[in-house]
């Protein structure tokens, strides 16, 4: 166990979950390039460590949504095939070729930015064209993919930008019998063959998030892209099967202070909570700038001291009350479990049903001043 004396609030990263989550994930999909998606500081549980764990695990791709990470990524020695997708005009497009980072692209201004940022550096820079086939959000759709292909031949000719993929992203896989899954899929695939049969001739097609690499095996193509099932969380929490994935983060928490309180007496701010018996309460040093969603007044459930509890009024910004029951023989300093993953514990999931969300949203909204100990 980590030495967490004296630590108010943190998260325990659980390194070698994660080897095995990225194991059991390709095993899953042996025949496709596994590329871990380790944006947004790797959905909260830290970009570097994350990311050489996937990569120790089998990973051998990297996938980020922005320039800076893959740069951080870069500039602290992976040298893993990395993807980034998320770029606006004038971003550093010449800092990402120099880097050796792949790059999407959804319209043609971005192939000429990047071919022209690559042709200033005398380099081939590598390019995945991004297809919309139905989600309504990035690549280029219905007849703007022939516009964007037709310009990515162009490009090539010129000799700066080079096609490595071609990619999609699902708009429903998470549900796994919409009938917009297949239809998306059966899109891509023809956005593939228009592209090949326009020259184009790249090396990865991929379109899998979590939920179609372990429920869409059809989708696998040559890459798949997990993020929340590598961190051992479901997507697909309907369906009664954990996939057997091991939750990465648990979130501790220690009592700063435990107090007796009579009936009646309202609690935190607004007075959310009024206890109709004497009860003994305890103060958890972790608020809503640490990641506990403020809209989690009164519900939990956490565990304290072996014990499940709920939350006793509002989260403020640094702090939560529980009620812990009279005759409650906690003390400060108790350990409290906000979500993990061990037997009995709480875990990021029930706290996304608690409050209205999904459990992405849970860990990666997780403060950065909470301490990541890496165990
Ligand atoms: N691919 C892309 C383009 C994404 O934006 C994401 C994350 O949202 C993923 C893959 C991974 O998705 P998931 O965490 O559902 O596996």
């Amino acid at each position: 166990a980590p030495d967490t004396h004296g630590l108010t609030v943190w998260a325990e990263i659980d390194l070698a979950a994660l080897e095995a989550n990225v194991r059991t994930l390709r095993a899953l999909a042996p025949t496709s390039e596994f590329m871990a998606v380790v944006k947004a500081d790797a959905y909260g549980h830290g970009l570097l460590p994350v990311a050489r764990a996937a990569v120790r695990g089998g990973a051998t791709w990297l996938g980020v949504a922005q320039f800076a990470e893959a740069f951080a990524l870069r500039d602290a020695g992976l040298t893993t095939r990395l993807l980034t997708w998320l770029s606006v005009p004038g971003a550093d497009f010449a800092g990402a070729v120099r880097r050796d980072i792949d790059l999407s692209a959804s319209a043609p201004w971005v192939l000429d930015e990047i071919a022209a940022a690559a042709s200033a550096l005398g380099r081939t820079a590598r390019v995945h064209l991004k297809v919309d086939t139905g989600l309504g959000r990035g690549g280029a759709y219905g007849p703007d993919w022939t516009t964007l292909v037709q310009h990515a031949r162009h490009v090539e000719a010129e000799g700066s930008v080079t096609v490595v993929g071609i990619w999609t992203h699902f708009a429903h896989a998470d549900s796994p019998e919409h009938p917009t899954v297949l239809a998306q899929q059966e899109r891509f695939f023809e956005a593939v063959a228009e592209a090949e049969q326009a020259g184009l001739r790249p090396e990865v097609r991929h379109l899998a998030n979590s939920a179609a690499t372990l429920v869409h095996p059809s989708a696998h193509a040559d890459l798949v892209r997990p993020g929340i099932a590598m961190y051992g969380l479901t997507p697909v929490p309907q369906v009664d099967d954990d996939f057997g994935l091991r939750p990465v983060m648990t979130l501790r928490a220690r009592l700063a202070l435990v107090k007796a309180l009579p009936a009646g007496q309202g609690i935190s701010y607004g007075h959310a909570y009024v206890p109709d018996v004497d009860t003994v309460v305890g103060l958890v040093p972790a608020g809503y700038a640490d990641g506990v969603p403020r809209n989690a007044t009164n519900v939990g459930p956490l565990l304290v001291d072996g014990r499940r509890t709920t939350i006793a009024g509002r989260v403020c910004m640094d702090q939560f009350v529980v009620d812990l029951g009279p005759g409650s023989q906690a003390r400060a300093g108790d350990v409290v479990t906000l979500f993990g993953g061990a037997p009995g514990e709480p875990t990021a999931q029930d706290w996304a049903d608690a409050t209205d969300t999904i459990s992405y949203e849970i860990v990666t909204r997780l403060g950065a001043r909470v301490p990541r100990l890496y165990v």
